[in-house]
């Protein structure tokens, strides 16, 4: 070759490094410029350096090292990157602490960009969840049960040794019995050391000295441990040692059927024409509490929510009816159920100890069960979700069951039976199972597996991102990030 190839020439019109240079370019990278201060050397352009890692996401390449390789040899990052050179630091830097807070205002633009150009319809969205292993050791695992076990063990050791410090120093001993329900490290050490003034001189039982003198050497500094602990934990149940954001979650069954228990994080998406209109990275395993949180900040980026969501039955619960409705967003949720009560009604079995099945009179609030007797109300019993949210159910009794011919199939309880009944649920399930049936319901439930559970298998299956890179809750949000912005310019790249 007499003169040097240019690259612009050796790469295809319609490849997508070209998508990814022509919808970045359109961005505005305020947010991110602001997190420069300002002197020493010049850096490379925070544009160059957001285009080759989407692209490096796009290419299935999350490494800084891969990446740093990829600069030097490939060259659509050459292309995409100018023949600028930056190493696997100044990549790394960039992807952790210069777009914290920041990439998801940058993907919002991008969404924006895909919906002006009718790539995608931010109004109609089908939400969904999946779990992704952590960065971090499986057998390195905290659990908050044990700990709660740990320190009530500790608890009631504590109080026998009191009582029977009572016994044996009774005339030195006349204090008030400490409260040993919450315990701390200062109160442990200090009932230790009371104990001990008290059996000083004393002939006190060899396992009893024994048991105290490994409480005063362990018993506080367990204890402290135990609290920073479960400060990490906050409200989860567990966490991982090597990256205490990340919570232990049933994955999905591996090749071998085994369920599988691992470090991870929920991902909850929101697609329309499988492209990603909203991620969000939660802690907790249960899609259910994801729900109002993830839409909480779908508003925050768009200004809007969409005008229909369409959502499998793991979050039909009460306080995310009401949120959609308060919200006035039409929700295709499905609630638990609801396939079974549609299968019931076709084949018209009439199970009498399914609750749906008794005849229910509103003047009277009054049930009546399968022998037609009234089932009064007797009381209201309030339950609180793990979300903290209140919910309240009616309680309606039976009389004279012991006699009753139809005992043996209608309960299996002791006395007459109870029914407790949550009437808001009930109407809100019945506002949804009208929307589910109609029309444009059946419409979106048999969209929603080909929207939003094939972008799942896209990213998990196709693209094999089934574990984080990244550790700590805020870079593996912006490991998601770019995993969706490679996501969505690679389907408007096809
Ligand atoms: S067992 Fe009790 S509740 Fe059931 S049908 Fe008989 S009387 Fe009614």
């Amino acid at each position: 070759m007499l003169l040097p190839p240019s690259l612009e020439e050796m790469i295809e019109p319609h490849h997508p490094v070209r998508v990814v240079h022509q919808v970045i370019e359109q961005i505005d990278i305020q947010p991110i410029l602001n997190k420069y201060k300002g002197g020493g050397t010049s850096s490379y352009h925070p544009k160059m350096l957001l285009k080759v890692l989407v692209y490096g996401y796009l290419s299935n390449i999350y490494s800084s090292r891969k990446l740093e390789s990829a600069l030097k040899e490939n060259i659509h990052f050459m292309w995409l990157a100018g023949m600028g050179k930056p190493d696997h630091n100044t990549i790394n830097r960039f992807r952790s602490d210069r777009l914290k807070d920041v990439l998801k205002t940058v993907f919002g633009q991008v969404v924006m960009l895909l919906a002006e150009s009718g790539h995608v319809d931010l109004k109609e969205v089908y939400t969904d969840g999946t779990k992704i292993e952590a960065n971090a050791n499986k057998y390195t695992f905290v659990w908050g049960n044990a700990i709660k076990t740990n320190k009530e063990k500790m608890a009631k050791q504590l109080e026998e040794l009191w009582a029977y410090t009572q016994q044996v120093a009774k005339e030195e001993f006349e204090q008030q019995v400490p409260d040993f329900t919450a315990i701390d490290p200062n109160q442990v050490a200090q009932t230790i050391e009371k104990i001990d003034v008290a059996l000083q001189d004393k002939p006190v039982n060899k396992k009893v000295k024994q048991k105290l003198n490994y409480a005063r050497r362990h018993w506080p500094a367990k204890l402290a441990e135990y609290e920073q602990k479960q400060a990490i934990l906050g409200e989860r149940n567990s966490y991982s040692k090597t990256d205490t954001d990340a919570t232990f979650m049933r994955m999905k069954d591996d090749h071998m059927q085994n369920g599988q228990l691992k470090p991870g994080y929920n991902l909850q998406i929101s697609t329309n024409k499988q492209i990603i209109t909203h991620y969000s990275i939660h802690q907790k395993p249960t899609d259910t509490t994801t729900f109002i949180p993830h839409f909480k900040e779908f508003k925050k980026l768009y200004n809007q929510l969409p005008e229909s969501i369409t959502a499998d039955a793991g979050y039909g619960s009460e306080q995310n009816y009401e949120y959609a409705q308060a919200e006035q967003v039409t929700g295709y949720i499905k609630y638990n159920y609801f396939h079974k009560e549609q299968k019931q009604a076709k084949s018209k079995t009439d199970n009498i100890k399914d609750i749906n099945n008794l005849h229910y009179s509103k003047e009277q609030d009054t049930y009546y069960c399968p022998m037609g007797q009234p089932m009064k109300r007797v009381g209201t019993k309030n339950r609180t979700t793990a979300n903290g949210y209140q919910q309240s159910y009616a309680q309606y009794k039976a009389k004279n069951c012991h006699n009753c011919p139809l005992r043996g199939s209608c309960h299996g309880q002791k006395g007459d039976r109870i029914i407790e009944v949550n009437h808001r649920l009930n109407q809100l399930k019945a506002k949804a199972r009208e929307r589910l049936l109609s029309e444009q319901g059946i419409k979106h439930r048999k969209q929603r597996p080909c929207d939003v559970e094939a972008v799942f298998g896209n990213i998990k299956q196709n693209k094999g991102f089934k574990r984080f890179m990244l550790r700590g809750l805020e870079k593996v949000e912006i490991e998601m990030g770019f995993v969706a912005l490679a996501h969505n310019l690679a389907k408007v790249a096809t």
